[in-house]
């Protein structure tokens, strides 16, 4: 296709391949080649610039951040992550071939501050300090074209799923050409609100597969020409777009270790110490699992999000759920178990969040922390006194004091590469600056542009 074809002398478009890194703010970036050429990438990968993983929300690399103009990196391919989506609604456009890339210094030594290098050596700490192996999944939800939905398109109504039935079929399809192992496509809760899931994946393939639907969710409603968001709250007062994360923990034989069917809610000994692990770092965690000022917009009470660092079996204004586990037709709830955790936006680095949210939850584990703060009521009934008891804590009500809290938080702070933290808080610091002066409308609008 690349080149002059001997009968007519006419060139098309070449076909393109994408080495991609997804970075601290969650926006993948990458630099394209002919996919001919290949094999020339695969060992050395292509050109990087460190004061790319710099750059805000609102696209300006940030001052003080620790590159500045020097310096070059390599994008390495991980070969086992391409993508390839062939075609799609828009017959006319360009299929998707991406591959994820981890940043390494132009000799190969890892860099410091590539967020997939962070998540998967976390990944190797559970297997050789634990002897446990990862699984998650990530949930997204979204905006899909013009908020005024009709009224017809009731909540979790066939009306809402048929109307989107084309960009449905259509998404769910390219999600398995590009191996994403696609689960439901549904109609959520609020006006013109959808929710995708797919199978959970082992270690730094769940953030993986996280990146690759929400860039081929986007892409599909680019073909259609249909609006799309997965910003946390595209109205103050409207329904709140959540990413949640489910976690299990196995041995090496495959077997889970977060369930014990003696307990009451069948949460293990060690899935205590790592739920205590998550929910006593958590106020620290949320600057990276709800990172952006509109993310705060979303953790509020009564919005099935989270507002308080607890846990909860049947409750969804829990931050960390315990999913319930079926029994009919004979299944199993061991292999079912997992732990949902729901402070989380699509604003978010999903490797980043995820690694943070792994670190929490192993030195839970290492400290053998006790399990305290857990209720199945919502937290912000219980009285001051009944929350203090059980240790249950509000979450940071802002981005600044999510940001205060990991400052704060040594024991997590310092388990995190310098130069990525010193980066991170750069961007953090000059998003709060360039956003302050927003209303929430305005908030809402300005994020559902970037993501
Ligand atoms: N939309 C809610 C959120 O912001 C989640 C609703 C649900 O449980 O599916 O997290
Ligand atoms: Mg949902």
């Amino acid at each position: 296709m690349s080149r002059p074809t001997a009968d007519t002398g006419m060139i098309g478009p070449v076909a393109m391949t994408t080495i991609v890194t997804t970075d601290l703010i969650g926006i993948t970036r990458g630099r394209s080649f002919p996919t001919d050429e290949l094999a020339s990438y695969q060992a050395s990968g292509c050109g990087w610039v460190p004061a790319n993983s710099a750059l805000t929300p609102q696209d300006a690399v940030a001052d003080n951040n620790p590159w500045g103009a020097y310096g070059d990196l390599r994008l390495i391919p991980d070969m086992r992550t391409r993508v390839q989506v062939p075609n799609g609604p828009d017959a006319n456009a360009p299929g998707l071939d991406f591959i994820h890339a981890d940043i390494c210094e132009t000799d190969g030594r890892p860099w410091a501050a590539c967020p997939r290098t962070l998540l998967r050596n976390e990944v190797e700490r559970y297997r050789e300090q634990l002897g446990l192996e990862v699984t998650a999944a990530f949930e997204h939800e979204f905006n899909l074209g013009e908020l005024d939905a009709p009224l017809s398109h009731r909540a979790f109504s066939l009306g809402a799923q048929h109307h989107a039935a084309s960009f449905g079929g259509w998404l769910l399809s390219a999600l398995r050409a590009g191996g994403v192992e696609p689960e439901m496509f549904l109609p959520e809760y609020g006006k013109a609100q959808y929710e995708i899931t797919c199978r959970p994946t082992q270690g730094v393939a769940a953030a993986d597969r996280a990146v690759n639907v929400r860039e081929i969710t986007r892409e599909i409603a680019r073909q259609m020409g249909l609006a799309i968001s997965f910003s946390p709250k595209l109205q103050e007062d409207g329904v709140s777009n959540g990413v949640h994360l489910h976690i299990s923990l196995q041995d090496q034989q495959g077997n889970p270790v977060m369930y014990d069917p003696d307990t009451s809610n069948g949460l293990s000994t060690l899935g205590q110490h790592w739920a205590a692990g998550v929910l006593k770092y958590l106020p620290a965690l949320c600057a990276f699992s709800a990172p952006t000022p509109i993310s705060y917009l979303r953790l509020k009470p009564h919005h099935w999000s989270a507002s308080y660092a607890c846990l909860g079996q049947r409750n969804r204004e829990a931050s960390l759920r315990i999913c319930p586990t079926i029994t009919i037709g004979g299944k199993s709830p061991a292999n079912q178990y997992n732990l949902e955790f729901r402070p989380l936006d699509a604003t978010a680095s999903p490797h980043l969040s995820m690694a943070t949210v792994l670190m929490a939850g192993r030195l839970g584990i290492e400290q053998k922390l006790a399990l305290n703060a857990t209720t199945d009521e919502e937290p912000d009934t219980l009285s001051e006194a009944q929350r203090q008891a059980r240790n249950i804590v509000a979450l940071p009500g802002s981005l600044g004091e999510a940001l205060e809290c990991l400052r704060h938080h040594d024991e997590l702070f310092d388990a995190l590469p310098k130069p990525m933290m010193e980066t991170y808080l750069a961007i953090k610091t000059q998003e709060l600056k360039s956003t302050d002066s927003l209303t929430p409308t305005e908030l809402c609008d300005h994020y559902a542009r970037i993501y």
